[in-house]
């Protein structure tokens, strides 16, 4: 079989990989021809685990190629997968389905006997019906149908989400298509994976429900993790206690900093248009988007807090800034919050990152880009660990301790213990886990 993929970014590139690897001759299209460019050149443009020999295989093997040319990929294909960007519509949260009409529009032209077009982007309800009269309306004369085939793999662990998926779900009111589609994911079938084949309308909105779910039980945790540092309990206990509960379950109840990434943000402010305009508002939804925004927000006065009430004229080192681990993707990371936040407090911000920095140099202005995580730290008043790569797992602490002018940590992850952090002789705060200081806060209150 063959399949053209509109879009080479996280999304477009992985699916692209992948698919060729199961078999699928592939061709990934993009407008950017730098990007293209790259990767023809054997250059992998984003930060994936396993990406750069996936693709070298699969290019090697003749499977999966690389244009900038629709036309040289859309009229021999079975399928042609939309992976383009959904943003937030600049002013009013919706998303901005712009980059995927243009391509519906681009490809319609150049549509060679039965095609199913398949949109992979997250789409709102009704996206996959204006594609089909958008694709009708500049080429009459086409055959083809329309599937939605929502993504659900997590950046930092794609390849291995796409490969074993939790769920395949494949939207469409056509038999044909869904045959395509069918045998398009058959090595997924062999391996028992459930697909769940839906209307194109439901399986839209399965995208949306999945990600302001998710989003609201980080949320949820987050609040509780707020109470507990008030309480004296633990969150990670109270996590487990209730994550047991089947009909709860563990994942995704660690707190942080508040959500950020390429997806949460823009899809729950997406959602919640979507119910406002339908007359059916979200209001659970609505609040999570207002807690998280206020909460990254917050974040640097916790780190003002431990240095005493004031930034002014201080240094702090940052560890992490993309949205999360193993992944250079800064769209909406908490770290765009906090840092700009601190700079205005008066602080100096010293910071490093394993992947993100490329990007983050162009987003966060002023900052001193540091070699390695130990150099971030040399005569820093703090350090606040904003995104958990595995590396700052095990700092040497007494390297840390005697680099930093003052040992004060601000673990906004909870990668370090507090007990731990206490012994090592840290002033050290984190996240709805109790540490001497909060007890005796507490203490206070109850007498
Ligand atoms: P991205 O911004 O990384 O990539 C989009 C690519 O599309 C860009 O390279 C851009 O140049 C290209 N493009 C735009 N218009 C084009 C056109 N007309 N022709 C050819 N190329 C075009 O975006 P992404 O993160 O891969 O996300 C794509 C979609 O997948 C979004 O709807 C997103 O919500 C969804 N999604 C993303 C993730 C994720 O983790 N990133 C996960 C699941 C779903």
């Amino acid at each position: 079989m063959r399949i053209a993929v509109i879009g080479t970014g996280y999304v477009g590139l992985v699916s692209g990989a992948c698919f060729s690897e199961f078999g699928v001759s592939t061709m990934c299209v993009d407008k950017d021809a730098a990007k293209i460019e790259r990767l023809r050149r054997g250059e992998i443009p984003i930060y994936e685990p396993g990406l750069d020999d996936l693709v070298a295989k699969n290019v090697k093997a003749g499977r999966l190629g690389f244009t900038t040319d629709i036309e040289h990929a859309v009229p021999e294909a079975d399928a042609v997968f939309i992976a383009v960007g959904t943003p937030s519509r600049r002013g009013d949260g919706h998303a901005d389905l712009s980059y995927v009409y243009a391509a519906a529009e681009e490809i319609a032209l150049y549509l060679k006997g039965y095609t199913v077009i398949v949109t992979k982007s997250t789409v709102p309800v009704g996206t996959g019906r204006e594609v089909a009269r958008i694709v009708r309306r500049t080429r009459p004369d086409a055959e083809f149908d329309v599937a939605s085939n929502p993504e659900f793999l997590r950046e930092g662990s794609a390849i291995g989400d796409f490969m074993r998926p939790d769920r395949v779900v494949i939207g469409t009111d056509s038999d044909r298509a869904r045959a395509v589609m069918r045998a398009l994911y058959r090595p997924l079938f062999l391996i028992e994976t459930p697909i769940v084949t839906t209307s194109l309308e439901t399986a839209e909105m399965i995208k949306y429900a999945a990600n302001t779910f998710l989003a609201t039980k980080i949320t949820f945790i987050n609040e509780i993790a707020d109470l507990c540092e008030k309480v004296g309990a633990d969150v990670h206990d109270v996590a487990k206690g209730i994550g047991l509960d089947g009909r709860i379950g563990r994942k995704f109840l660690h707190p942080g900093p508040g959500y950020g990434g390429s997806c949460f943000p823009k899809d729950t402010l997406a959602l919640v248009r979507t119910g406002q305009d339908y007359g059916s508002p979200l209001r659970i939804v609505e609040t999570v988007v207002d807690v998280n925004d206020k909460r990254k927000k917050a974040m640097a006065s916790r780190i003002v807090e431990a240095c005493g009430g004031s930034v002014k004229g201080r240094t702090i080192a940052v560890l992490g800034v993309s949205f999360k681990p193993n992944t250079d993707d800064m769209r909406d990371a908490p770290s765009l919050d906090v840092i700009p936040a601190l700079q205005e407090a008066g602080a100096t911000v010293r910071a490093y990152d394993p992947a993100g920095m490329e990007e983050a140099t162009k987003l966060l202005p002023g900052v001193t880009w540091c070699e390695s995580a130990y150099d971030a730290l040399a005569d820093a008043d703090a350090v606040t660990i904003l995104t958990e790569w595995n590396e700052f797992r095990a700092l040497d602490l007494k390297r840390v301790r005697e680099l930093m002018k003052a040992p004060v940590m601000v673990d906004l992850r909870n990668v370090y213990n507090p007990e731990d952090m206490e012994m090592a002789g840290f002033s050290y705060s984190c996240v709805g886990r109790p540490s001497r200081l909060m007890l005796n806060a507490v203490e206070k209150v109850l007498t």
